[in-house]
């Protein structure tokens, strides 16, 4: 053989092997140990003189303290004794509540991207921006790159980061051909082309298995997709069916976008536990399907103010989706906060309480949405969602009660996730050990 052929041979076959070596490092090795063992903080910390809140249904206790010992719940009341040698949280007159959840964000921005290999200084910056100054200590992530999103998730649960606790959903699934048209403009086409369209159920299976054996601890599922201005394309029913039963016999939850009737009948029929939105097209969605949907135990996300920040700033246009959550709630439906962050781009949560206000909500109803009601929907009520002896120390700090004013939601002064005290404001005296 000449030698040039065998020197070009020689080149793209190193060539081959340093593009392997690099989608391996960047796609693959961030995903080893996708949930390691949650590490807990050691010792002992105090919040005394404080309002708190111990569940949405219990009054608040007034001077009241809370003792946390490696990393759970000790004591809490009125009269509690602190030992010696305890790190106080400052707090004087603070409300605390148990730590909040928002349970629709993406780590989607190119921020996140090559998280395994990104400071933590950085990481750290970004997780407070957009969530813990927002009062979040767990999240769940509804698509995002698993490479990113379990990077994160590992160096937050091993304690290396100060962020929420993460439950993702990897790669959602769409209808085939039904990639909505807005993702269209910030994803190369050659991504587009790797996004899941399974055609068939059996694809669907595949797809939802090879999501859990990937570490997806949801999934998510497009039931209704925004292909164009003005068009939704649902999912085919068998599709969604499939997915769905092969996510509730692996012991997965599912979350649906359904966009209009015809999604939520999808989401309905194929057995979805969770809207990740309420639906922005409310056309022919009355009272009969939304108590249906209460019947069968769907609870839903409304994501309000993703929806007045991107889709049309005209006043009216909310209206009926107002009404719609409304409605959901009169009737006795579970409502979870979330805000779609990440996609949504602006990170204050202001204007989502407010929102909620506009549909009726109360203090207490927007609490249960922020705490107890997300834990009871991914099971672990045991361990998160009210300030009670035995659980994790997972607690939002306030610098105003909410049931004043719904907006004081976002007055948040501190977070302790598992203990740790993982974001302090600027208002506080710093801690010793931060
Ligand atoms: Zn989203």
């Amino acid at each position: 053989m000449r030698r040039w052929v065998v020197r070009l041979l020689s080149a793209v076959v190193v060539l081959l092997a340093l593009f392997c070596a690099f989608v391996w490092v960047m796609e693959f090795y961030p995903r080893r140990v996708a949930h390691p063992p949650l590490r807990l903080a050691e010792g002992t910390l105090a919040i005394e003189h404080a309002r708190i809140y111990i569940s949405p249904s219990d009054p608040p206790i007034d001077d009241g303290s809370i003792l946390i010992r490696n990393g759970l719940i000790a004591a809490v009341g009125k009269q509690i004794e602190i030992p010696a040698g305890t790190t106080q949280l400052p707090c004087n007159g603070c409300v605390v509540t148990a730590g909040f959840w928002n349970a629709h964000v993406h780590f989607t921005e190119p921020r996140w991207s090559g998280a395994e290999f990104k400071s933590a200084a950085t990481l750290n910056a970004q997780l407070a921006d957009m969530f813990l100054s927002r009062g979040f200590t767990t999240v769940v992530d509804l698509g995002s790159n698993p490479a990113d999103t379990l990077a994160i998730r590992r160096r937050v649960e091993s304690a290396e980061l100060n962020g929420p606790f993460i439950y993702t959903a990897g790669p959602p699934l769409y209808p085939p051909h039904g990639i909505p048209f807005y993702l269209h403009d910030t994803t190369p086409t050659w991504i587009r082309a790797l996004m899941l369209q399974p055609a068939t159920p059996a694809a669907a299976q595949n797809d939802v298995r090879r999501n859990i054996a990937a570490g997806s601890d949801v999934i998510k599922l497009f039931t209704g997709s925004w292909v164009a201005h003005g068009r939704v394309l649902p999912m085919p029913l068998a599709v969604a069916k499939a997915a769905v039963e092969t996510a509730h016999l692996n012991g997965k939850l599912v979350f649906a976008h359904p966009s209009n009737l015809a999604g939520v009948r999808v989401a309905m029929e194929s057995g979805v536990d969770v809207l990740a939105h309420a639906a922005d097209d409310t056309q022919g969605i009355g009272q009969g399907l939304l108590a249906t949907i209460v019947h069968n135990n769907m609870a839903m996300i409304p994501t309000l103010k993703m929806f007045t920040t991107t889709v049309t700033p005209d006043p009216h246009y909310m209206d009926p989706i107002y009404a719609e959550v409304r409605e959901f709630h009169d009737l006795g439906g579970t409502l979870i906060f979330g805000t779609d962050v990440g996609y949504m781009t602006d990170y204050s949560t202001e204007g989502e309480f407010e929102a909620l206000g506009k549909c009726g909500l109360t203090a207490t109803d927007v609490l249960a949405m922020l705490t107890t009601n997300p834990a009871a929907k991914l099971g672990v009520s045991a361990q998160k969602g009210t300030v009670t002896l035995g659980k994790l120390a997972d607690l939002t700090v306030l610098d105003a009660d909410p049931a004043s004013d719904l907006a004081n939601f976002s007055r948040v002064d501190a977070v302790v996730r598992s203990g740790r005290v993982i974001l302090q404001s600027i208002r506080l005296p710093r801690l010793p050990h931060p």
